[in-house]
């Protein structure tokens, strides 16, 4: 039985940097990295905030860069999902598809996925005009009309995005504030393709095959039907954490619980970037927590001579 001393689980910053460090520390890692590799950042477009790249980078660009510094040292790739895993036995189990790797540590750095309404109709229209990402989708809604849900970061920055395919963009919000920065939520009043309906949300999604109306529904009660070509849902995340089938301790969000910020309540599994983080969620700080686990990994597998 071949026994990996480190698989990392995930794509993002964090795992990047995390097989990066693991690596150069000689553990030899094995990624497995997800379909959608990458995360997060492969969905953005100008990362403006990554120190090192003052004229900003693009998303998927910094995690290419990423991806091909940890290849460098030695990482190796699995470019697909991780189906399950049995941290009850030692050397920890990984299954995808139908193979299973054996390790004796793990990093778990699965991210956070974007999150839907929970209205019915959503569904139905998903890829027909509802999207939860403007740079895969914008370019098929060249001057059509479209709204963004959402007051955060995301829903001005796709938004903004929008604005440079689309005809008109309107932000329909459930309160009377945003919560996005005041940078961004400045960049969206002075634009004038951006209109902004508060206190309302979207009810039912409506058209034949593709969505053609909403009904909007404001928090007093009114309601109203609106003709719209697509609708960019930026209402914020949740943690990529069902594989792990309850063995990791998880809060109420399902976000890993973490002690000493990257390990778990099991010695030898770790957990890094927005996996365990919903407050600051940023690539910088995924990427720090990526490095931690890593050191930590090292310094596990040295104190049980497991290396
Ligand atoms: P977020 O900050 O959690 O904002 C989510 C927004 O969606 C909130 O305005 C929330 O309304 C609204 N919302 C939540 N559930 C809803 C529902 N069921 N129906 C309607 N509206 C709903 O999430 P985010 O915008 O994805 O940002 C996450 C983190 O990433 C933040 O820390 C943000 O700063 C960061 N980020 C940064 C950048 C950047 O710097 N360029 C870009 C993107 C994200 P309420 O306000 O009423 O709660």
């Amino acid at each position: 039985m071949e026994v990996e001393d480190l698989i990392i689980i995930g794509s993002g910053p964090s795992g990047y940097t995390a097989a990066l460090y693991a690596s150069r520390e000689s553990l030899n890692p094995l990624m497995i990295s997800g379909f959608s590799k990458g995360g997060q950042l492969m969905l953005t477009t100008e990362v403006e905030n990554y120190p090192g790249f003052p004229d900003g980078i693009m998303g998927p660009d910094l995690m290419e860069l990423m991806r091909k510094q940890a290849e460098k040292f030695g990482t190796r790739f699995i470019d697909d999902n991780v189906s399950s895993v049995d941290f009850t036995k030692r050397p920890f189990v990984v299954k995808v598809g139908d193979k299973t790797f054996f390790a004796k540590s793990v990093i778990v750095s699965t991210g956070a996925s974007s999150n839907w309404m929970g209205i019915e109709s959503e569904k139905k229209y998903i890829g027909k005009g509802v999207s939860s990402c403007a740079t895969c989708d914008a370019f098929f809604f060249k001057n059509k009309d479209v709204m963004v849900v959402g007051g955060g970061d995301s829903a001005m920055e796709e938004a903004l995005f929008l604005t440079k395919f689309a005809k008109s963009v309107t932000i329909v919000h459930r309160r009377d504030t945003f919560r996005a920065s005041k940078i961004m939520q400045d960049k969206v009043m002075a634009n004038p393709k951006i209109k902004i309906i508060w206190n309302t949300v979207i009810e039912e999604v409506m058209g034949s095959v593709k969505v053609e109306r909403v009904r909007l529904a404001e928090n007093d009660g009114k309601k109203a039907e609106v003709l719209i070509d697509g609708i960019f849902v930026a209402i914020g995340h949740s943690p990529n954490t069902a594989f792990l089938g309850g063995q990791l301790k998880l809060d109420a969000k399902g976000y890993v619980i973490t002690r000493d910020e990257v390990k778990t309540d099991i010695d030898g599994v770790f957990a890094a970037g927005d996996v365990v983080d919903h407050v600051y969620r940023q690539a910088i700080t995924a990427a720090g927590s990526g490095a931690k686990a890593a050191m930590e990994a090292r310094s596990y597998l040295d104190q049980v001579k497991l290396v």
